[in-house]
């Protein structure tokens, strides 16, 4: 019989604030009986909300389940900084985020219609515009490091042909409210979400056609003659198709072995103060010029009050844990890099800090495709999965469903994620990596 099983799970990091700042109470319940269903969706980030509500527009007198192992809106796609980014933002790249001109091209056209997708789902189920604002991105540069990314920047966003407006320290210290950055692109096409709320809205509605639980982990996958069985601690689900959008927990099912990279970020997010402490535009999103500095985000709470989000630190950690030394130390920077920008909010600091789970591919390409027959995989995103999870969530049921797709095309590369070297190799590797590049990023971090 063939079994595939895991005996690994997801756990949550530190305390998320944007769950704990969420205003929808919506949760589902556990598995705790046996079902049948035509479609078996594990996971419940942007890959597995797209491919669940792709289903109900493909499949919709189909049985469709989506599950979680934990809470709706309690994963990476709930803890995230929120940039949904339709330029070039290749995080895992060479030194910056960008390619050649003609694969930009082509990331664009694809984070364009991820945006377009997610876009419709705003419109159909009424997500408010301060959980989903299309309020553009900064690019945010401290340091002459910082202006020369910058300028890299330009020259191709010159290239491609991309609307962006370049700001002085005068201008930028107009929009954030703070005097430390010098220079800034700003590009206009970036959704700013709050993440967990728009998973959770998102899920509550889907939830009114297709059946939904959380806090339901899948311990083993067996075959039973032409459907699959999927066991939860409680319940079996008898289904013919399995999608896995589990973005790096797909290792712990024994695919793509060796051949993805599990990285921790950290974020931090402040207790709310008054607007007459902080200038500025209401609500921004900056992204640091270095791709491995600090993103920040101002989020406005209401008429009087505001949030500031602060987010640093990439451990390589290939048992997907992290440990309590790299939390405690990322809180520490988090710290520094706050009142570094916000002097005179430093009695303001964090109400709340965590850590979430970033997948990558050496060579930046997901983990897509069919494994097994009728069981599909929709995971690693790259670190940017509110575009790329979300386009992978919908084209694994395009290509389930045989729906002819020109993005699919596109999207689904030949080349299979790379092999790495043995993991305590690639996290040593990594982790040096990062740190020097952290060291040289000096105030951009
Ligand atoms: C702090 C932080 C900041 C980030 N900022 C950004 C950003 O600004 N923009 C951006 O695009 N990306 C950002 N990312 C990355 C982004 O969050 C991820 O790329 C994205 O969440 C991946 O989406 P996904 O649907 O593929 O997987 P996930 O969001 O990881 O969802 C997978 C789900 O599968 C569930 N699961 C796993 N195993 C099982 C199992 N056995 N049974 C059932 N369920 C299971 C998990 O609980 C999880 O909810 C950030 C990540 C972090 C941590």
């Amino acid at each position: 019989m063939i079994t595939y099983s895991s005996n690994r799970f997801p756990r949550e990091i530190g305390e998320n604030g944007w769950l704990k700042t969420s205003e929808i109470e919506y949760s589902a319940p556990s598995i705790d009986q046996d079902h049948i269903c035509d479609w078996l969706v594990i996971g419940s980030g942007f890959a597995g909300v797209s491919a669940a509500r792709r289903l109900t527009e493909l499949r919709s007198t189909d049985k469709i389940i989506l599950l979680d192992a934990i809470g709706i809106g309690e994963g990476a796609a709930g803890q995230n900084s929120g940039f949904m980014i339709d330029v070039p933002h290749n995080i895992n790249a060479k030194g910056n985020y960008l390619d050649s001109i003609k694969k930009d091209k082509v990331t664009i056209s694809l984070h364009r219609e991820a945006i377009e997708f997610a876009s419709q789902m705003v419109e159909d189920y009424d997500i408010p515009q301060k959980v989903f604002n299309k309020l553009g991105k900064l690019n945010g540069a401290a340091s002459q490091k910082g202006f020369s990314f910058n300028q890299d920047y330009k020259k191709q966003l010159d290239a491609l042909g991309e609307d962006y407006k370049s700001l002085d320290a005068k201008q930028m210290s107009e929009i954030t409210g703070s005097q430390y950055y010098q220079q800034g692109i700003y590009t206009p096409g970036t959704i700013l979400i709050q993440p967990a709320e728009f998973i959770k809205r998102i899920v509550e509605k889907l939830n009114e056609k297709i059946k939904v639980f959380q806090n339901s982990p899948i311990k083993k996958i067996e075959k039973n003659q032409n459907t699959w069985e999927a066991h939860t601690p409680l319940g079996k689900i008898t289904t013919k198709n399995i999608i896995f959008a589990i973005n790096g927990h797909i290792n712990n099912f024994g695919f793509y072995k060796k051949r993805l990279l599990h990285i921790i970020t950290y974020s931090s997010l402040s207790k709310k103060f008054n607007n007459n402490i902080l200038k500025g535009d209401p609500s921004w999103g900056l992204t640091s010029s270095n791709p491995i500095g600090t993103t920040v985000r101002k989020v406005r709470v209401d008429e009087n009050n505001s949030r500031l989000l602060i987010r640093n630190t990439w451990r390589c950690r290939q048992n997907l844990e992290s440990t309590d030394h790299d939390f405690k130390k990322s809180c520490e920077k988090h710290l520094r890099s706050f009142i570094e920008r916000f002097p005179n909010l430093k009695e303001s600091p964090f109400e709340f800090s965590w850590g979430g789970r970033v997948c990558l591919s050496l060579n930046g390409v997901p983990a897509f495709g069919e494994l097994d027959e009728n069981i599909y995989s929709a995971c690693c995103s790259n670190g940017l999965g509110t575009v790329k999870g979300t386009l992978a969530g919908k084209l694994i049921i395009d290509k389930a469903c045989q729906s002819n797709s020109s993005q699919l095309d596109k999207f689904e590369s030949i080349e299979k994620p790379a092999i790495l070297p043995p993991n305590f190799i690639t996290e040593i590797g990594a982790n040096l990596k990062i740190k020097s590049r952290e060291i040289t990023a000096g105030r951009d971090l």
